[in-house]
């Protein structure tokens, strides 16, 4: 079996999809495994040629790579690199499938077998393959530690000699895997945090952590049975949000946005007016700018001011912090590739839900349902 590395190729992508430590245990564990590393691959992330050639690894040029049985990437495949590959080969990364459609029908067409990370189905059988999580995670931490960077405070609360400082006020919206680590690192930077989301269980994830559950107040008629007077009081809490939201945004130092449900347009939860409510010099940092953004004035990929606020638009957090970004996402990789083995070849069972879940194309189609409905 073989494995090739390619040094990734997207512009701002450091990370790498195998790291040498995690190389060297597959190659102890797997019989007959030769893992093709292209020259320099590692060095966004601070691996040399040498440290994957210590591991056991073949250092070799970038044709050699993607000639290999599975071809491990981190960024989704380029045209070129699409191009590469062919019948018979297996490509495992992020695909950004429901973003680039005709990525996986270009992939289809060429007879690859195509695993996206993004599709790994969230179980717990599977957490050990779980990139996404890995990397919300860290998306969520290098967002709190940007917003105490930017911002013209403290984060936590001092006396000093002057006077006392009170501490930032910073507001996390979405409170999953992202959501939950901007808590986590705010509040030990000193801060004081609050959280929101929809969905009521966050309330005692966000509690857990120190935070303060951020709850919006509607005041509707209450003029049916209690479950149906719930139900209403819920609607109208999600048509209003942005609203709603707006005095705990004008109080916010820091707000830190993540909601999203996958596979749909981030939800407008901060419009001009509030962000024209908060302080000059408060910092938002909206991660779900590579779907749109929660924020209205959000330039995704960019940091504007904005009446004098700073809004940042992120779209690849990961790759600021590529040592511990690449060693993740290489056991997540490390632990799919194990995943699909038999004998030593890689034959996954596709009926399995893991694989039948982030199988995007084999055997010449797309095999996605959602995928399939966007190409029509
Ligand atoms: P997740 O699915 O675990 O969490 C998203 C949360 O948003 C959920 O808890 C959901 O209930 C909540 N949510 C959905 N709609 C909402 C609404 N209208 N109001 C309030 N909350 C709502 O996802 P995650 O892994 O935490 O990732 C969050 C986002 O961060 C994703 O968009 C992800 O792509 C992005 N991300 C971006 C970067 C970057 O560099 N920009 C890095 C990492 C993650």
């Amino acid at each position: 079996l073989t494995i090739g590395v390619p040094r990734e190729t997207e512009p701002g992508e450091t990370r790498v999809a195998l790291v040498p430590d995690v190389a060297d245990r597959l190659l102890a564990t797997v019989d007959d495994l030769d893992i093709r590393v292209e020259e320099g691959a590692g060095q966004g992330a601070y691996h040399t040629d040498a440290d994957y050639d210590a591991a056991g690894c073949l250092v070799v040029g970038r044709d050699a790579t993607f000639d290999a049985d599975i071809i491990a990437k981190v960024a989704p495949p380029s045209d070129d690199e699409v191009d590469r590959l062919g019948e018979g080969q297996v490509l495992v990364g992020f695909l950004s499938p429901l973003e680039r459609p005709e990525t996986a029908q270009a992939l289809a067409d060429r007879g690859v077998t195509a695993l996206a990370m993004e599709l790994v189905p969230r179980i717990s059988r599977a957490q050990k393959l779980d990139a996404l999580s890995a990397m919300s995670s860290i998306g969520g931490y290098r967002a709190a530690i940007g917003a105490a960077e930017r911002l013209p405070a403290f984060f936590p609360l001092l006396t000093t000699a002057a006077g006392t400082v009170r501490p930032a006020r910073v507001l996390v919206l979405g409170a999953g895997v992202a959501g939950l680590q901007a808590i986590a690192t705010a509040k030990r930077l000193g801060a004081k945090v609050f959280g929101y989301d929809i969905r009521e269980p966050t309330r005692e994830e966000v509690e857990s952590l120190g935070a303060s559950f951020v709850e919006l107040e509607v005041d509707i008629e209450a003029d049916q049975d209690e479950s149906g007077y719930a139900e209403q009081v819920e609607k109208e809490k999600q048509e209003r949000q942005p609203e709603l939201l707006q005095p705990h945004l004008a109080e916010a130092d820091v707000v830190i946005s993540t909601a999203l449900i996958p596979g749909q347009p981030a939800p407008l939860l901060i419009n001009e007016e509030a962000v024209a409510a908060m302080d000059p010099g408060s910092v938002i940092v909206d991660l779900a700018a590579p779907n749109g953004g929660n924020c209205a004035l959000t330039e995704t990929g960019e940091e504007i001011v904005a009446h004098n606020v700073q809004i940042l638009g992120p779209t690849n957090l990961p790759a600021e912090m590529p040592v511990h970004a690449s060693e993740l996402y290489a056991k997540t990789v490390a632990a799919m590739i194990e995943e699909g083995l038999e004998a030593d070849a890689f034959a996954p069972d596709f009926d399995d839900e893991i694989f039948a879940e982030s199988c995007l194309t084999r055997d010449g189609t797309v095999q996605n349902d959602r995928v399939r409905g966007l190409l029509g």
